[in-house]
């Protein structure tokens, strides 16, 4: 080995890692190097994608002034909502601290643009756990369906292709709205890319031209060179807590599309006749600058991170949902552990190795809404934020960690090397797995 390299690995060695769980995962990240020249280009891409938007709609120093009170003729408020639009193509976003997560963006989106007897339609099974409230599909104080919108699911099929037929035959006069779900959430279907939710959009607007499409961006930003928006869709909904905040944002939430629909959130979400008008951006508004800025090398960094963590647990053996080297839409890696000590060990050692409470030892707890005990790993700047280094997952079978995020590739590469070396303290796997791979 070069004497660089030595001074790595021994750098390494004094974070507490052993030398053959060196010896194996720097060995595949090693490898790893001509793959992420792609991804590279990709984020090359975004981040010009993402200038270009701030040098056309002029910000300034002037955007980063706080503001308070109501907020009337917020420039750094309304210039930022301009480059959203911009980066997303879209006419109109809303862009706004007072959308308090990505959920909130979501009802936000939903409930404005329905009305009394309007229905919606998830032609992509079943959405993410807390939409299930917002929805009504699981009864809830205040759901959608206490204001009489109903719900039609269609299912993917089981090569997760989607059900054109049933998507046909589940389209009706109240068909208001078709709200398509990017990333798997906690699932293990696939992650759609942009092409596929174009298709579907095409397909559903064929047949209802009128319909509105909105798309569940989380964790979606930033992963291709297109948006959702950018196929069809007529709103785009996200977290500012994971990728778009790029890891600086401390709060938020973002809806872009066209702007009827985007005028109805807004009415939605501060008041009818208010709408854009008001809302101060307070002290916060710079690191939604800054973090879009950095957005598209963070969601690379998270990328990367993702692709090595599966490379390593599918070599030591264990199920990894995407496998190593598919094409992303997300930046979220399953890994099944069959066994509920593997997955409370991987997070042991995730957290282990985070920049932010890492003595702490995370424990299943019992967290409201699942119907059983979850496991999170998490030592983040912004707390709840997933576009840092995190895992979690529920304690059931068949024990699966759903791991994402890393603000810088380093880091995450870290965090996952502390992980299989927790795996090892804790008797997971062992130093003959390490050679046998
Ligand atoms: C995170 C997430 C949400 C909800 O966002 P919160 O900020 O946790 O409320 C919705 N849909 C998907 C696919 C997500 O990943």
């Amino acid at each position: 080995m070069k004497q660089k390299d030595m001074n790595l690995k021994e750098m390494y060695m004094n974070s507490g890692i052993d030398e053959d769980v060196l010896d194996y995962t720097l060995n595949i990240a090693e490898n790893l190097n001509d793959y992420f020249q792609k991804l590279d280009e990709n984020a090359e891409f975004n981040q010009l994608k993402v200038l270009k938007a701030m040098r056309e709609e002029k910000v300034s120093e002037a955007c980063f002034s706080i503001s308070t009170g109501y907020g009337y003729n917020d420039l750094g408020r309304d210039t930022l909502e301009r480059v959203y639009a911009n980066i997303f193509h879209t006419e109109d976003a809303l862009v706004r601290p007072q959308i308090t997560c990505g959920t909130h963006a979501l009802n936000i989106a939903l409930s404005s643009n329905l009305r009394p007897g309007d229905e919606i339609l998830s032609p992509v099974g079943k959405p993410y756990d807390t939409l299930e409230e917002v929805i009504g599909i699981r009864p809830s104080c205040g759901s959608l369906k206490e204001y009489g919108v109903s719900y039609r699911q269609v299912d993917l099929k089981e090569d997760g292709s989607f059900d054109y037929d049933n998507i046909k035959k589940s389209i009706n006069e109240k068909t208001k709205l078709i709200t398509i779900q990017r990333s798997k959430g906690y699932q293990t279907r696939p992650t759609l890319s942009v092409d596929s939710i174009g298709e579907l959009i095409a397909f559903v607007k064929n047949i209802k031209k009128d319909v509105i499409c909105m798309v569940d961006n989380c964790y979606g930003e930033f992963v291709e060179r297109r948006e959702p928006s950018e196929v069809g869709a007529d709103m785009v909904v996200g977290s500012l807590i994971k990728n778009p905040g790029g890891g600086l944002a401390p709060i938020g939430g973002y809806i872009a599309g066209k702007k009827d629909c985007i005028e109805r959130a807004a009415y939605r979400l501060t008041s009818p006749g208010l709408g854009k008008e008001v809302g101060a951006s307070l002290n916060v508004i710079q690191s939604f600058y800054q973090g879009l800025f950095l957005a598209p090398t963070v969601v690379n960094s998270a990328l990367k991170g993702a692709i090595f963590a599966a490379t390593v647990l599918k070599g030591l053996g264990f199920l990894v949902y995407p496998e190593p080297e598919t094409k992303r839409h997300d930046i979220i890696q399953a890994v099944t552990f069959n066994k509920p000590e593997g997955m409370i060990s991987f997070c042991k050692g995730i957290q282990a190795g985070a920049p932010v409470d890492s003595f702490v030892v995370p424990e299943p707890w019992e967290m409201p809404g699942y119907d059983s005990e979850v496991i999170m790993a998490a030592g983040a700047f912004v707390s709840g934020s997933s576009i840092e280094l995190s895992a979690d997952g529920p304690l059931k079978e068949p024990y699966t960690v759903y791991f994402q995020g890393g603000l810088t590739y380093p880091h995450a590469k870290f965090g996952i090397i502390r992980a299989i070396q927790q795996l090892k303290t804790d008797g997971i796997i062992t130093s003959d797995t390490l050679k046998a791979t």
